[in-house]
């Protein structure tokens, strides 16, 4: 372990340090593990670098720890960063102070009301919205949209939050504060801007049309692999810094933030921790879609077909790494080119990030949910490829390989609950569609088309079903490192 850094971590300053001089600027809800790691550490670089009154007030709807951990070391907290040589210390300080909205919701309003406030961060997790994701309306059985929509002036959930604060601002002539949401939602900013105006809407009309017309919503795509804090992570924060921190928190040193820049009153200069701030985010979705999930879903299920249970253990061996660089150079050409990145850095980044000794991420996890994952990760940019393309290989592997698992799932173990095992929302249908078949291209044929799955340019190309079932022919009769080799030509 490196303890190289211990001398220069002081985890409790003094009112007088540089950082405490300044206001705070933001509110952040869902004060968690990855805001720690990510938009709180980008915050603490910018006002380093540029100044600024952006210090954060944190607010825990449902958790009091956290808050109570945080206010006892004035906001300031242990970030550790998992490097492949160890782990190393940082001491951020963005935070100004914590509140617990489960205790009293009065000095949350109140936070959110306050002109100094510019801009509201989110990081409360998929659930916690309560919009539906296909009509962008709120979905009013949601317990939590449910009790707001009966109890505005003292709601409990992440929109009555912000359309209460927002109300206020409207009430008092206070310009609107620009709403940032960090989940891992497809096309986040969008959603969260309809969710908020159908949720006012049921209010009031009037403070609908407000927010339509004062309220900005970027989209941003946030990428950092944050796991929840541990014994261990305390344990080393300990070692490196010499001071007990409860607040403590792990993550990979790799970070990426893209936002929309479109702020209403003002950013802190997040550029300077590496923020990409840009016109349009769905580029930039989708190179992480296809790029970095996608190579998950490679490393899954040839990982399974392999025996890897981590992540790790398969980019240890050299073909599969070699493969899973391969698979990024496909995926990459099926993209113009972006702003601001470099694929084969961003590539060359996400496999040294996935061979990273530090990080414990199971293969078996990744695979789950294939019929969800699929389409976006392998089948649309397999379907950007030129007629004829030396590059579909690696795509036919992906979905050959989770062809072989779903087979060998279901055959492997008749004892237990195999609709468990294949760990996939549609797992009963591709139960039936399989039954007891064991020729490759009958497995091709009766799950390329489950129902709304496949797309039909896919379903109607003889090269892509060539292609899937010599890898599939392969995976059965002489298993993944034959089939990996022989995707490589060694
Ligand atoms: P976490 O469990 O540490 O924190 C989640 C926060 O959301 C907590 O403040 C919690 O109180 C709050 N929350 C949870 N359920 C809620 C609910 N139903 N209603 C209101 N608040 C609720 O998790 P985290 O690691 O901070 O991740 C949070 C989100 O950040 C993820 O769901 C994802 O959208 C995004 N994200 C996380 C990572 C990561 O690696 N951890 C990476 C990218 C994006």
């Amino acid at each position: 372990m490196n303890t190289s850094d211990a001398s220069d971590v002081t985890l409790h300053p003094n009112p007088a340090d540089a950082a405490d001089a300044t206001k705070a600027g933001i509110v952040h809800i869902g004060i968690g593990a990855f805001h720690r790691a990510h938009q709180a550490v980008y915050t603490d670089v910018a006002m380093a670098a540029k100044g600024g009154n952006w210090r954060i007030i944190g607010v825990s709807l449902r958790s009091t720890d956290i808050v109570d951990a945080l206010n006892a070391q004035n906001g300031t907290f242990t970030l550790i960063e998992r490097h492949p040589d160890g782990p190393k210390a940082r001491k951020i300080t963005s935070i100004s102070h914590a509140i617990a909205a489960a205790r009293d919701i009065a000095p949350v309003l109140d936070a959110l009301a306050d002109p100094a406030i510019r801009i509201v961060t989110i990081t409360v997790t998929e659930k916690a919205y309560g919009i539906d994701r296909v009509s962008g309306t709120v979905q009013t059985e949601h317990p939590a949209v449910k009790h707001d929509l009966a109890n505005p002036d003292t709601p409990c959930g992440l929109l009555g939050l912000l359309v209460a604060g927002l109300k206020r601002r409207k009430d008092a002539g206070v310009r609107a504060y620009t709403v940032v949401s960090c989940d891992n939602l497809p096309s986040n900013g969008r959603l969260l801007r309809a969710g908020v105006i159908d949720f006012a809407k049921h209010l009031d009309p009037d403070l609908a049309i407000w927010i339509t017309n004062n309220v900005s919503f970027p989209e941003t795509m946030v990428d950092r692999i944050t796991p929840a804090a541990t014994a261990a992570t305390r344990s080393d924060a300990k070692h490196l810094t010499g001071l007990d921190d409860p607040a403590a928190i792990e993550t990979e040193p790799f970070s990426q933030w893209v936002i929309e820049d479109a702020f209403s009153d003002g950013r802190p200069a997040w550029e300077e921790g590496g923020a990409i701030l840009v016109a349009d985010v769905e580029p930039y979705e989708r190179m992480k879609l296809r790029m970095l999930n996608g190579s998950h879903s490679l490393i899954a299920y040839m990982g399974q077909l392999g025996g890897y249970r981590y992540v790790r253990d398969a980019m240890a061996s050299d073909a599969f790494s070699r493969l899973v660089t391969l698979h990024m150079e496909n995926a990459a050409s099926t993209m113009p080119p972006l702003a601001g990145i470099d694929f084969s850095d961003y590539g060359a980044d996400l496999v040294a990030r996935f061979a990273n000794r530090e990080i414990a991420h199971e293969t078996n996890q990744i695979a789950m949910d294939g019929t969800e994952k699929l389409p976006q990760r392998i089948f649309a940019p397999a379907c950007d490829l030129p007629p004829g393309s030396t590059r579909l290989g690696t795509f036919a592997l992906c979905f050959a390989a989770w062809l072989a698992v779903m087979h060998h799932r279901i055959n492997a173990d008749k004892t237990s609950e195999v609709a468990q095992q294949l760990n996939d929302p549609r797992a009963d249908e591709i139960i039936s569609a399989l039954g007891d078949h064991q020729d490759p291209a009958v497995i091709y044929e009766k799950l390329a088309h489950l129902p709304g799955w496949m797309p039909q340019q896919l379903q109607d190309d003889g090269v892509w079903r060539s292609a899937v079932i010599a890898r599939l022919s392969l995976l059965m009769s002489e298993g993944a490192d034959a089939a990996l080799k022989r995707e490589l030509a060694i």
